[in-house]
């Protein structure tokens, strides 16, 4: 027998009992960047390999081992893409959407794919909303990114547990003289590095400062401070950045070990974390770029942005009881109608109601069957009402409207008044399309 089909693993289906809270935070977010006049890029999903490799940087985690690359049928190296920075700065290189200094406000959401130990938030195909800005090189822009998020995130009701953790990466060239100090320090001690850092030393030293491993956290303690090799003008970004945060009233922790896992930033790095999730907690992170335009042949353009990762807030909501009610109604009102003739005068009467309302959530029941069984399927689907027509009501022309949510008595109501009236039963709920 041959083995059942199944998903690679890691690559989920969203099924249809999730997508009401998938499409309720998409909807949040969307509209929310709206508002902060960010407009939204929609990229392909795969990207010449090379992209990747110059831009996220040949020795960190995503372009060493996670990617998911494979050969297009004339030869050319291809990968499904780990991340959106890199193509979105790769579109705006390409039609000059920030020549001239012109800014430009961005946002994406999609899948991202890497090949990634599948774990509870950390997943093979996931997906993430990001947002990047360009040619803006104040710290104003970095705030607004962040203060957005902490919109986001009340909005959300999930602003309690998270916390904002900042770092200034400083220059370039800063880091450059900051990399050698780190790498003579982390020699002295090379032989009680875990394995990982231990090949970092050589390859991507500032990435041992956040290593997972105790002991190896432990061994940084009389480390070289990233701070302390900071220029000026990288100060006052930082001061400027903290000075709005403080003046906005969102609170952050400053982690100078915080680098982030690509090689394209400078300055600012910031990561929103959670203690929601166990390991898998950070839920939003991202920071400035301002060398990677022209590290991608463009010219010089200060960028900055973040990403998001959707599944591990979806699972915040989920445990924090943060879902909508709303969402778990199918529809919020279900029409019952029995035998051909009520049947007829219900599909008339709905295609009405859809005429007057269109953002209700009418289910005509369909499939006949017994008062009982019409019953069932109308209160498993959530819904608020039903509509009944039978015998009696069709001779009468009026329906009965039966409230299946709360204990208030059945009311008939004439053909010509049910708009209205189920008009001014619904005004009071929290309805999905409002
Ligand atoms: P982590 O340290 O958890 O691996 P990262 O630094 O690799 O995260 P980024 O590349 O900055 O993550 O991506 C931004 C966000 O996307 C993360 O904060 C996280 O919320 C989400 N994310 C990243 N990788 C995954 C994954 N494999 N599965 C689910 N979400 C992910
Ligand atoms: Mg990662």
């Amino acid at each position: 027998m041959s083995k059942p089909l199944q998903a690679i693993r890691g690559m989920n289906d969203i099924l249809p009992d999730q997508t009401p809270l998938w499409r309720y935070f998409e909807k949040t977010v969307a509209e929310l960047l709206d508002s902060y006049g960010y407009r939204q890029i929609r990229m392909p999903i795969v990207e010449f390999t090379e992209l990747f490799k110059r831009s996220i940087g040949e020795v960190t985690d995503i372009v060493e081992k996670e990617m998911y690359t494979f050969a297009d049928r004339n030869g050319d190296s291809l990968t499904l893409r780990p991340e959106g920075t890199a193509s979105c700065v790769r579109a705006v290189l390409e039609h000059s959407l920030a020549g001239g200094g012109q800014v430009q406000k961005l946002w994406y959401q999609g899948p991202m794919f890497r090949h990634e130990r599948p774990q509870k938030g950390r997943y093979r195909q996931f997906h993430q909303i990001g947002v990047e800005a360009f040619n803006l090189p104040g710290p104003d822009v970095d705030a607004e990114l962040i203060v957005l998020t902490w919109r986001l995130w009340k909005k959300l009701g999930i602003s309690e547990h998270v916390t904002l953790e900042l770092n200034s990466l400083g220059t370039a060239a800063a880091r450059a003289v900051y990399r050698e100090a780190l790498v003579a320090y982390l020699n002295t001690r090379y032989e009680q590095l875990d394995e990982d850092s231990q090949r970092r030393v050589q390859s991507n030293p500032l990435r041992v400062l956040d290593s997972k491993v105790p002991s190896t956290q432990a061994l940084l303690t009389d480390a070289p401070q990233l701070e302390d090799y900071l220029d000026e003008a990288s100060r006052v970004h930082f001061a400027g950045l903290r000075a709005r945060l403080d003046a906005a009233g969102v609170p952050y922790v400053i982690n100078p070990r915080l680098v982030r896992g690509l090689d394209y930033y400078s300055e600012t790095v910031f990561e929103w974390v959670t203690d929601q999730l166990g390991a898998q907690g950070t839920v939003c992170a991202g920071g400035r770029y301002d060398g990677l335009v022209e590290q991608m042949g463009g010219r010089a353009t200060p960028g900055v942005g973040f990403a998001m990762g959707i599944e591990r807030l979806i699972l915040m909501l989920e445990t924090l009881g943060q879902v909508p009610e709303e969402l778990s109604r199918q529809v919020d009102v279900y029409f019952c109608a029995f035998g051909e003739a009520s049947e007829l005068a219900a599909l008339t009467l709905a295609e009405q109601l859809r005429d007057t309302q269109p953002n209700l959530r009418l289910q005509v029941n369909a499939g006949a069957g017994s008062f009982k069984s019409q019953f069932k399927k109308a209160d498993k689907s959530g819904a608020l009402y039903a509509l009944i027509l039978g015998e009696n009501e069709l001779a009468e022309k009026t329906v009965a409207l039966k409230p299946l949510r709360t204990d208030a008595e059945q009311v008939t109501v004439a053909w010509d008044a049910l708009s209205e009236h189920l008009q001014s039963c619904l005004a009071q709920e929290p309805l999905l399309n409002q």
